[in-house]
């Protein structure tokens, strides 16, 4: 007899999630690879030459590889907090409550004019503070 793979993992790593997991890991490799070879790779720093609100990420996710968490959190605190955070929280909504209440959760976010404006506010005041701190 076959056994029953876990459902719970099924549910959250779909084929579109692991392809999507897979290119995320891809582009993360190929930043790793920049950074280590001292390459700036950022369009907007490059060209017009102020980090963008997302500078200092990949730096980031090193630090928190080395278990360097306030530093990973000072480097780029809105990436490490949706990582860190709401991501886990997120995952954690998907398997209690599942797939349905999750796309219930999003659709109803994606609507809320306050959501968009509290998103709005923490990429701006997340941008002020990587330029201020000169990511
Ligand atoms: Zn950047």
């Amino acid at each position: 007899m076959k056994p029953k793979p876990c459902t719970a993992f099924r549910r959250i790593f779909s084929a579109n999630a692991a392809y999507v997991f897979l290119a995320g890991g891809l582009v993360v490799g190929c930043v790793a690879l920049a950074h280590c070879a001292g390459l700036t790779i950022c369009p907007v720093k490059r060209w017009l030459g102020v980090p963008c609100p997302t500078c200092g990420a990949t730096r980031a996710f090193a630090l928190l590889l080395h278990e360097e968490i306030r530093d990973a959190f000072e480097l780029q605190p809105l990436v490490m907090a949706l990582a860190c955070i709401a991501l886990p929280l997120l995952l954690m909504f998907r398997i209690v409550f599942g797939k349905q209440r999750m796309r219930k959760l999003i659709a109803t976010a994606s609507k809320s004019p306050t959501f968009w404006c509290i998103a709005a506010f923490m990429t701006l005041a997340n941008w002020a503070y990587v330029i201020a701190r000169g990511n």
